[in-house]
């Protein structure tokens, strides 16, 4: 197979392993430079395109290469800036090596992630003066545990590895640990298997300052929990500083102990808002600048006025376009701007739900009035529809516990998770049941509104 022919084929392995945004974003643009023995060589548009590419989906990668040319291939990039690739040498990156090392192997901290990228709005504001505060000097901070949580793509991430990145350059001694809780959960596994739990508690009890990512992924694992639960008491005592993130307020994490749960809520809890749209704007400008790219103010505000909920899409609406402009040697104009943002929000819309078509749906399947649904009644056919209507908003939508609530005539948060954890219950228990909900929801997910 010619090198086209293989990567054409990766493509499509690629294509089936990761969402269709991220396809489109990332993978699709991808042209390839040459095919060697051992390598394949990928042209990229910019150094921050590459860096997002293999801290990403390295491994993913290279396992779709594997299996495309059924031999172990290095992927190297080439970074193509500008219009006509001849005109600059390409750079050479090899994979997982970089020249300028943005991440650091030692403490597993991306060194883009810092206070200094971080742009401050009224959003995050508070949010990043917390992250400071448990810095200098650290462990002699009040706020303990400082949580931070927040929907996807608002920047937990990056201000908890800034702390990080600040503590390890101001106390080059102090103990660092970033993980998130998937990587505890998977280090925890291995250590019962191969019966090292003792080394594993040890290493997490070393630390000066631990850093856990996405602790909503802890969720349902209850012996991971409890191990969790006491590094946590151990640092704690000791006074060792904690910073969790989340995707939701601690009092709103589902399928986690109380215990865990009440321990959160006894520090300093912040949450970092969607940013405003002149912090959209200044994002832009701060990734554009740092990224060499000269894109027109018209068309920065553009994005930033059209793209509102995260940083995430706001960072991808701008890769897209750079990979637009170089890879298919277009100019960066308003014009091309808005074929990309309508292809970013064109497929979000099609995904987005509202808790009125949920109720609006669940009452026609199970043939019930929308007022009864969303009414006070409790006859147990009616309650059972109306917990599965809350379950899906909780699912399907953006939407918190309080506000779900609402559209059920203003009932409590908690009735909500309780509606939750009895759905989760039922599809654990009785399949017929399970396959009716995912067809609700696939019905729901293809609804465009
Ligand atoms: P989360 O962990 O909340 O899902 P991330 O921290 O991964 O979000 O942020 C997504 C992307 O947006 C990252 O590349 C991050 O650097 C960037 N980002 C988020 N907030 C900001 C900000 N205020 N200033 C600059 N970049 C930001
Ligand atoms: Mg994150």
């Amino acid at each position: 197979m010619n090198s086209a022919g293989v990567w054409q084929e990766c493509l499509s392995i690629i294509r089936n392993r990761v969402p269709s945004q991220t396809f489109l974003t990332w993978f699709e643009p991808l042209k390839v430079a040459s095919l060697g023995e051992s390598d394949l060589v990928l042209q990229v548009p910019s150094q921050f395109y590459y860096e997002w590419l293999d801290s990403h989906y390295r491994p993913m990668i290279l396992d779709s290469l594997k299996q495309a040319s059924g031999r172990d291939l290095k992927v190297r990039y080439s970074v193509v800036l500008g219009e006509d690739p001849g005109a600059n040498a390409p750079a050479m990156l090899p994979s997982g090596n970089r020249p300028e090392n943005t991440y650091s192997k030692a403490t597993q901290l991306n060194k883009r992630y810092t206070f200094e990228n971080f742009i401050e709005g009224a959003g995050n504001q508070f949010a990043k003066a917390a992250a400071l505060s448990v810095c200098d000097p650290i462990g002699k901070s009040a706020f303990n545990p400082l949580v931070i949580y927040s929907g996807v793509g608002l920047g937990k991430t990056h201000l908890l590895q800034a702390v990080g990145n600040h503590v390890f350059a101001e106390q080059p001694g102090a103990r660092i640990i970033y993980t998130t809780s998937e990587k505890f959960t998977l280090d925890f596994i291995i250590s019962i298997q191969k019966n090292k739990t003792t080394t594993f508690s040890n290493h997490f009890r070393s630390v000066d300052i631990l850093l856990v990512d996405d602790i909503q992924f802890f969720q349902k694992k209850e012996q991971t929990q409890e191990q969790f639960f006491h590094t946590f008491n151990d640092l704690f005592m000791r006074g060792k500083q904690i910073i969790l993130t989340m995707d939701k307020p601690p009092s709103e994490l589902l399928g986690l102990e109380e215990r865990l749960i009440s321990r959160f809520q006894s520090g300093l809890i912040v949450d970092i808002q969607s940013p405003d749209l002149e912090t959209r704007i200044a994002i832009l400008m701060r990734k554009a600048e740092a990224d060499h790219l000269d894109i027109p103010y018209e068309t920065t505000e553009y994005i930033a006025r059209c793209i509102k909920s995260n940083v995430r899409d706001l960072e991808g609406a701008l890769i897209r376009l750079l990979a637009y402009s170089s890879l298919r040697k277009q100019e960066i104009t308003l014009e091309l701007a808005r074929t990309v943002v309508m292809e970013i929000l064109g497929r979000k819309s099609v995904k987005r739900v509202s808790i009125d078509e949920i109720i609006r749906t669940i009452s026609h399947e199970f043939n019930i009035r929308e007022t009864t649904l969303a009414g006070k009644g409790r006859t147990r056919d009616v309650a059972r529809a109306r917990q599965l209507a809350m379950y899906l908003a909780r699912e399907l939508t953006e939407a918190s516990l309080v506000s779900i609530g609402l559209h059920f005539a203003g009932r409590d948060h908690s009735t909500v998770i309780h509606a939750c954890k009895r759905i989760e219950d039922r599809i654990a228990n009785d399949a017929a049941f399970q396959s009716r909900v995912e067809f609700l929801r696939k019905e729901l997910s293809n609804a465009i509104f």
